[in-house]
Protein backbone atom coordinates (compact mmCIF):
# COMPACT_ATOMS: atom_id res chain seq x y z
CA UNK A 1 0.00 0.00 0.00
CA UNK A 2 1.53 3.49 -0.77
CA UNK A 3 0.28 6.86 0.65
CA UNK A 4 0.21 10.10 -0.59
CA UNK A 5 -0.39 13.62 0.39
CA UNK A 6 -4.52 14.66 -1.19
CA UNK A 7 -3.36 17.74 -2.31
CA UNK A 8 -6.51 20.29 -2.52
CA UNK A 9 -7.36 22.51 -5.37
CA UNK A 10 -5.59 25.80 -4.97
CA UNK A 11 -8.25 28.04 -4.64
CA UNK A 12 -7.80 31.65 -5.63
CA UNK A 13 -9.81 34.18 -3.21
CA UNK A 14 -13.06 33.56 -1.34
CA UNK A 15 -12.89 32.54 2.12
CA UNK A 16 -10.44 29.92 2.73
CA UNK A 17 -12.14 27.70 6.20
CA UNK A 18 -10.25 24.64 4.61
CA UNK A 19 -6.32 24.28 5.18
CA UNK A 20 -6.73 25.61 9.00
CA UNK A 21 -4.81 28.46 8.03
CA UNK A 22 -4.19 31.70 10.11
CA UNK A 23 -6.93 33.71 8.11
CA UNK A 24 -6.47 36.93 9.44
CA UNK A 25 -3.09 36.69 8.14
CA UNK A 26 0.03 37.21 10.03
CA UNK A 27 1.70 39.81 12.15
CA UNK A 28 2.24 43.43 10.04
CA UNK A 29 5.48 43.12 12.31
CA UNK A 30 6.32 40.03 9.66
CA UNK A 31 5.54 41.99 6.62
CA UNK A 32 8.14 44.97 7.89
CA UNK A 33 10.93 42.59 8.85
CA UNK A 34 11.11 41.12 5.27
CA UNK A 35 10.67 44.36 3.47
CA UNK A 36 13.37 45.68 5.81
CA UNK A 37 16.16 42.99 4.02
CA UNK A 38 18.31 44.47 1.82
CA UNK A 39 19.82 43.35 -2.10
CA UNK A 40 22.80 41.35 -0.15
CA UNK A 41 20.51 39.66 2.80
CA UNK A 42 18.94 38.14 -0.22
CA UNK A 43 22.50 37.18 -1.94
CA UNK A 44 23.88 35.50 1.34
CA UNK A 45 23.19 32.55 2.60
CA UNK A 46 21.11 32.59 6.08
CA UNK A 47 22.32 32.44 9.41
CA UNK A 48 20.34 31.25 11.84
CA UNK A 49 21.79 31.80 15.30
CA UNK A 50 19.17 34.67 16.00
CA UNK A 51 16.16 33.16 15.11
CA UNK A 52 17.75 29.65 16.66
CA UNK A 53 18.12 31.93 20.42
CA UNK A 54 14.53 33.77 19.77
CA UNK A 55 12.28 30.98 19.25
CA UNK A 56 14.47 28.45 22.09
CA UNK A 57 13.73 31.37 24.38
CA UNK A 58 10.11 31.16 23.47
CA UNK A 59 9.28 27.43 23.86
CA UNK A 60 11.51 27.55 27.15
CA UNK A 61 13.88 25.22 26.47
CA UNK A 62 17.98 25.64 25.38
CA UNK A 63 19.12 26.45 21.95
CA UNK A 64 20.54 22.70 21.38
CA UNK A 65 17.20 21.60 22.19
CA UNK A 66 15.61 22.95 19.31
CA UNK A 67 15.89 22.68 15.36
CA UNK A 68 14.56 24.82 12.85
CA UNK A 69 12.65 23.43 10.11
CA UNK A 70 10.83 24.39 6.88
CA UNK A 71 7.43 23.64 7.93
CA UNK A 72 7.10 21.33 10.33
CA UNK A 73 6.68 19.13 7.56
CA UNK A 74 9.69 18.54 6.91
CA UNK A 75 10.41 17.49 10.73
CA UNK A 76 8.29 15.19 10.11
CA UNK A 77 10.05 13.91 6.94
CA UNK A 78 13.64 14.18 8.57
CA UNK A 79 12.31 11.92 11.11
CA UNK A 80 10.90 9.68 8.97
CA UNK A 81 14.52 9.44 7.42
CA UNK A 82 16.08 8.79 10.25
CA UNK A 83 13.52 5.65 11.38
CA UNK A 84 13.85 4.27 8.26
CA UNK A 85 18.07 4.37 8.41
CA UNK A 86 18.25 1.05 10.28
CA UNK A 87 19.23 -1.74 7.33
CA UNK A 88 18.69 -4.67 9.92
CA UNK A 89 14.83 -4.36 10.44
CA UNK A 90 12.02 -3.24 8.28
CA UNK A 91 11.28 -0.52 10.59
CA UNK A 92 7.61 0.70 11.13
CA UNK A 93 5.44 3.82 12.06
CA UNK A 94 2.56 3.93 13.97
CA UNK A 95 0.02 6.19 12.83
CA UNK A 96 -3.33 6.22 14.86
CA UNK A 97 -6.41 7.15 12.28
CA UNK A 98 -7.49 9.63 11.60
CA UNK A 99 -4.30 11.05 11.07
CA UNK A 100 -2.43 14.33 9.17
CA UNK A 101 -1.74 12.76 5.85
CA UNK A 102 2.22 13.63 5.99
CA UNK A 103 2.85 10.74 8.83
CA UNK A 104 2.30 7.76 6.55
CA UNK A 105 3.42 10.03 2.85
CA UNK A 106 6.72 10.69 4.99
CA UNK A 107 6.96 7.07 6.09
CA UNK A 108 6.39 5.68 2.69
CA UNK A 109 8.98 7.67 0.85
CA UNK A 110 11.18 7.33 3.48
CA UNK A 111 11.10 2.97 3.11
CA UNK A 112 9.50 2.35 6.22
CA UNK A 113 6.34 0.88 7.03
CA UNK A 114 3.09 2.61 7.95
CA UNK A 115 1.12 0.49 10.78
CA UNK A 116 -1.90 2.01 10.97
CA UNK A 117 -4.45 2.04 14.51
CA UNK A 118 -7.94 2.38 13.97
CA UNK A 119 -10.39 5.28 15.71
CA UNK A 120 -12.70 4.26 18.76
CA UNK A 121 -16.02 5.81 18.91
CA UNK A 122 -16.34 9.12 19.10
CA UNK A 123 -12.79 9.25 18.79
CA UNK A 124 -12.01 8.48 22.14
CA UNK A 125 -7.81 7.77 22.13
CA UNK A 126 -7.66 3.92 21.48
CA UNK A 127 -4.61 3.61 24.09
CA UNK A 128 -5.11 -0.54 24.68
CA UNK A 129 -4.27 -0.24 20.44
CA UNK A 130 -1.69 1.69 20.59
CA UNK A 131 0.27 0.06 22.57
CA UNK A 132 -0.75 -3.19 20.85
CA UNK A 133 0.91 -2.59 17.78
CA UNK A 134 4.31 -1.41 19.50
CA UNK A 135 6.69 -4.39 18.52
CA UNK A 136 9.91 -4.66 18.67
CA UNK A 137 10.63 -2.83 15.08
CA UNK A 138 8.46 0.06 16.02
CA UNK A 139 10.59 3.46 15.63
CA UNK A 140 8.25 6.03 14.94
CA UNK A 141 4.76 6.52 16.96
CA UNK A 142 3.00 10.06 15.51
CA UNK A 143 0.62 11.26 18.11
CA UNK A 144 -1.18 14.83 17.63
CA UNK A 145 -1.99 16.65 20.33
CA UNK A 146 -4.52 18.54 19.51
CA UNK A 147 -5.59 15.83 16.54
CA UNK A 148 -6.32 16.77 13.36
CA UNK A 149 -9.23 16.36 12.13
CA UNK A 150 -10.92 16.13 15.37
CA UNK A 151 -9.25 18.73 17.38
CA UNK A 152 -9.57 16.24 20.37
CA UNK A 153 -6.69 16.12 22.88
CA UNK A 154 -4.50 13.29 24.25
CA UNK A 155 -4.20 13.23 27.72
CA UNK A 156 0.21 13.77 29.10
CA UNK A 157 -0.31 10.47 30.81
CA UNK A 158 -0.99 8.90 27.56
CA UNK A 159 1.41 10.24 26.10
CA UNK A 160 3.77 9.58 28.82
CA UNK A 161 2.63 5.72 29.10
CA UNK A 162 3.32 5.37 25.25
CA UNK A 163 6.45 6.56 25.13
CA UNK A 164 7.64 4.49 28.23
CA UNK A 165 6.06 1.57 26.22
CA UNK A 166 8.37 2.23 22.90
CA UNK A 167 11.81 3.22 24.18
CA UNK A 168 12.96 1.42 21.11
CA UNK A 169 11.14 4.25 19.32
CA UNK A 170 10.83 7.61 18.81
CA UNK A 171 7.43 9.55 19.74
CA UNK A 172 6.43 12.28 17.43
CA UNK A 173 4.33 14.62 18.88
CA UNK A 174 2.75 16.83 16.54
CA UNK A 175 1.77 20.21 18.50
CA UNK A 176 0.98 21.79 15.08
CA UNK A 177 -2.38 23.53 16.82
CA UNK A 178 -0.63 23.65 20.75
CA UNK A 179 -1.31 27.41 20.65
CA UNK A 180 -5.00 26.99 20.43
CA UNK A 181 -4.31 24.46 22.89
CA UNK A 182 -2.94 26.26 25.90
CA UNK A 183 -1.92 22.32 26.50
CA UNK A 184 1.92 21.18 26.12
CA UNK A 185 3.98 18.37 26.44
CA UNK A 186 7.39 20.81 26.53
CA UNK A 187 7.05 20.87 30.18
CA UNK A 188 7.04 17.26 31.13
CA UNK A 189 9.37 16.19 28.43
CA UNK A 190 12.78 16.07 30.47
CA UNK A 191 11.08 12.90 32.17
CA UNK A 192 11.08 11.23 28.19
CA UNK A 193 13.94 11.62 26.29
CA UNK A 194 12.42 9.85 23.55
CA UNK A 195 9.95 11.99 22.64
CA UNK A 196 10.54 14.89 20.06
CA UNK A 197 7.98 17.96 19.93
CA UNK A 198 6.68 19.60 16.44
CA UNK A 199 5.29 22.92 16.45
CA UNK A 200 4.55 24.99 13.65
CA UNK A 201 4.21 28.75 12.80
CA UNK A 202 2.18 27.85 9.73
CA UNK A 203 -1.53 27.97 12.11
CA UNK A 204 -1.75 30.37 15.03
CA UNK A 205 0.91 32.36 13.54
CA UNK A 206 -0.31 32.56 10.11
CA UNK A 207 3.29 31.77 8.09
CA UNK A 208 2.35 28.68 6.55
CA UNK A 209 3.48 30.20 2.98
CA UNK A 210 6.89 31.17 4.39
CA UNK A 211 7.40 27.86 5.96
CA UNK A 212 8.93 27.59 9.44
CA UNK A 213 8.14 24.99 12.12
CA UNK A 214 10.39 23.63 14.81
CA UNK A 215 11.12 19.98 16.29
CA UNK A 216 12.25 20.15 19.90
CA UNK A 217 13.79 17.25 21.91
CA UNK A 218 16.86 16.02 23.96
CA UNK A 219 20.29 17.10 22.16
CA UNK A 220 21.44 13.57 21.31
CA UNK A 221 18.38 12.67 19.77
CA UNK A 222 17.93 15.89 17.74
CA UNK A 223 21.55 14.87 16.48
CA UNK A 224 20.39 12.67 14.00
CA UNK A 225 17.60 14.59 12.95
CA UNK A 226 19.70 17.27 12.24
CA UNK A 227 21.95 15.38 9.64
CA UNK A 228 18.34 14.65 7.70
CA UNK A 229 17.81 18.29 7.20
CA UNK A 230 19.64 20.61 4.45
CA UNK A 231 22.06 22.96 5.91
CA UNK A 232 20.13 25.75 5.09
CA UNK A 233 16.43 24.53 4.87
CA UNK A 234 15.18 27.92 5.92
CA UNK A 235 15.08 30.73 3.10
CA UNK A 236 15.93 34.32 5.22
CA UNK A 237 12.32 35.27 4.97
CA UNK A 238 10.86 32.34 7.06
CA UNK A 239 13.87 33.28 9.09
CA UNK A 240 13.33 37.00 9.93
CA UNK A 241 9.38 36.34 9.83
CA UNK A 242 9.77 33.88 13.10
CA UNK A 243 11.46 36.69 14.89
CA UNK A 244 9.11 38.95 14.17
CA UNK A 245 6.20 36.78 14.99
CA UNK A 246 7.21 36.21 18.08
CA UNK A 247 8.29 39.39 19.04
CA UNK A 248 4.52 40.16 17.97
CA UNK A 249 2.36 38.34 20.98
CA UNK A 250 -0.62 39.90 21.22
CA UNK A 251 -0.93 39.23 17.88
CA UNK A 252 -1.58 35.55 18.27
CA UNK A 253 -3.37 35.76 21.09
CA UNK A 254 -5.98 38.11 19.78
CA UNK A 255 -6.14 35.33 16.82
CA UNK A 256 -6.44 32.72 19.80
CA UNK A 257 -9.31 34.55 21.16
CA UNK A 258 -10.72 34.97 18.27
CA UNK A 259 -10.71 31.03 17.27
CA UNK A 260 -12.39 30.42 20.55
CA UNK A 261 -15.17 32.54 19.91
CA UNK A 262 -15.51 31.21 16.08
CA UNK A 263 -15.56 27.99 17.42
CA UNK A 264 -18.28 28.81 20.02
CA UNK A 265 -20.35 29.83 17.19
CA UNK A 266 -19.98 26.72 15.07
CA UNK A 267 -20.93 24.51 18.31
CA UNK A 268 -23.86 27.03 18.62
CA UNK A 269 -24.97 26.15 15.07
CA UNK A 270 -24.76 22.62 15.42
CA UNK A 271 -26.64 22.55 18.45
CA UNK A 272 -29.68 24.39 16.86
CA UNK A 273 -29.35 21.87 13.37
CA UNK A 274 -29.03 19.05 15.63
CA UNK A 275 -25.68 17.77 14.28
CA UNK A 276 -22.99 15.90 15.50
CA UNK A 277 -19.58 17.72 16.06
CA UNK A 278 -16.68 17.24 18.60
CA UNK A 279 -15.50 19.93 20.56
CA UNK A 280 -12.15 21.07 19.10
CA UNK A 281 -8.97 22.51 21.08
CA UNK A 282 -7.75 23.52 17.73
CA UNK A 283 -9.22 26.02 15.03
CA UNK A 284 -11.52 23.80 13.09
CA UNK A 285 -14.16 22.08 13.97
CA UNK A 286 -15.01 18.62 12.98
CA UNK A 287 -18.73 18.28 12.26
CA UNK A 288 -20.91 15.10 11.23
CA UNK A 289 -23.76 16.09 8.59
CA UNK A 290 -23.97 12.63 6.84
CA UNK A 291 -24.93 12.04 3.84
CA UNK A 292 -25.62 15.67 2.96
CA UNK A 293 -21.54 16.26 2.80
CA UNK A 294 -20.73 16.56 -0.59
CA UNK A 295 -24.12 18.45 -1.19
CA UNK A 296 -23.54 21.22 1.33
CA UNK A 297 -19.43 21.13 0.65
CA UNK A 298 -20.05 22.22 -3.21
CA UNK A 299 -22.81 24.44 -2.27
CA UNK A 300 -20.34 26.71 -0.09
CA UNK A 301 -17.87 26.41 -2.58
CA UNK A 302 -19.79 27.92 -5.04
CA UNK A 303 -20.62 30.63 -2.85
CA UNK A 304 -16.64 30.89 -2.30
CA UNK A 305 -16.55 29.11 0.77
CA UNK A 306 -14.05 26.31 1.23
CA UNK A 307 -14.46 23.46 3.64
CA UNK A 308 -12.42 20.15 3.45
CA UNK A 309 -14.85 17.30 3.12
CA UNK A 310 -12.89 14.48 5.48
CA UNK A 311 -15.39 11.71 4.65
CA UNK A 312 -12.88 9.18 3.49
CA UNK A 313 -10.72 9.69 6.59
CA UNK A 314 -11.12 6.14 8.66
CA UNK A 315 -13.99 7.39 11.07
CA UNK A 316 -14.86 10.52 9.94
CA UNK A 317 -17.66 8.84 7.36
CA UNK A 318 -19.89 12.54 6.22
CA UNK A 319 -17.77 14.57 8.41
CA UNK A 320 -16.35 17.97 7.28
CA UNK A 321 -13.86 20.10 8.84
CA UNK A 322 -14.57 23.46 8.81
CA UNK A 323 -11.78 26.31 9.77
CA UNK A 324 -12.85 28.23 12.72
CA UNK A 325 -10.65 31.63 12.55
CA UNK A 326 -12.35 34.88 11.23
CA UNK A 327 -15.15 35.32 12.88
CA UNK A 328 -16.92 37.05 9.73
CA UNK A 329 -15.94 34.30 7.98
CA UNK A 330 -17.28 32.05 10.52
CA UNK A 331 -20.64 33.75 10.45
CA UNK A 332 -20.52 33.67 6.52
CA UNK A 333 -20.36 30.07 6.79
CA UNK A 334 -22.95 29.45 9.04
CA UNK A 335 -25.42 31.60 7.41
CA UNK A 336 -24.67 29.65 3.88
CA UNK A 337 -24.77 26.35 5.44
CA UNK A 338 -28.10 27.24 7.30
CA UNK A 339 -29.80 28.34 3.57
CA UNK A 340 -28.38 24.41 1.87
CA UNK A 341 -29.36 23.00 4.68
CA UNK A 342 -32.60 24.09 5.52
CA UNK A 343 -33.21 24.54 1.75
CA UNK A 344 -33.63 20.50 0.53
CA UNK A 345 -35.95 20.20 3.62
C1 LIG B 1 -0.52 21.90 9.21
C2 LIG B 1 0.03 20.73 9.95
C3 LIG B 1 1.39 20.44 9.90
C4 LIG B 1 2.33 21.07 8.91
O1 LIG B 1 2.79 22.28 9.24
P1 LIG B 1 3.74 23.06 8.23
O2 LIG B 1 4.59 23.86 9.15
O3 LIG B 1 2.86 23.90 7.37
O4 LIG B 1 4.55 22.09 7.43
C5 LIG B 1 1.87 19.41 10.67
N1 LIG B 1 1.04 18.67 11.43
C6 LIG B 1 -0.27 18.90 11.49
C7 LIG B 1 -1.14 18.06 12.33
C8 LIG B 1 -0.83 19.93 10.73
O5 LIG B 1 -2.15 20.10 10.71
Amino acid sequence: MTFEYQRVPEFAGGRRLHLNENTRGCSPAVLAAIRGLDATRLAFYPAYASAIRRCADHLGVDRDAIVLTNGLDEGIMAACLVAARDRRIEPESIVIEPAFDMYAACTDAAGGTVVTVAPEADFVFPTAAVLAAITPVTRLVFLTNPNNPTGRIIESETIAHIAHAAPQATIFLDEAYGDFARTSFLPVRHAHPNVLIGRTFAKAHGLAALRVGVVIGAPDRLEALRRAITPYSLNVCAAVALEAALDDPGHVAAYVAEVEQSRRLLYAACDRWRVDYWESAANFVLIRLGDRTAEVVSALARRGIFVRDRSNEPGCAGCVRITAGVVDDTRACIQAMEETLCDAR
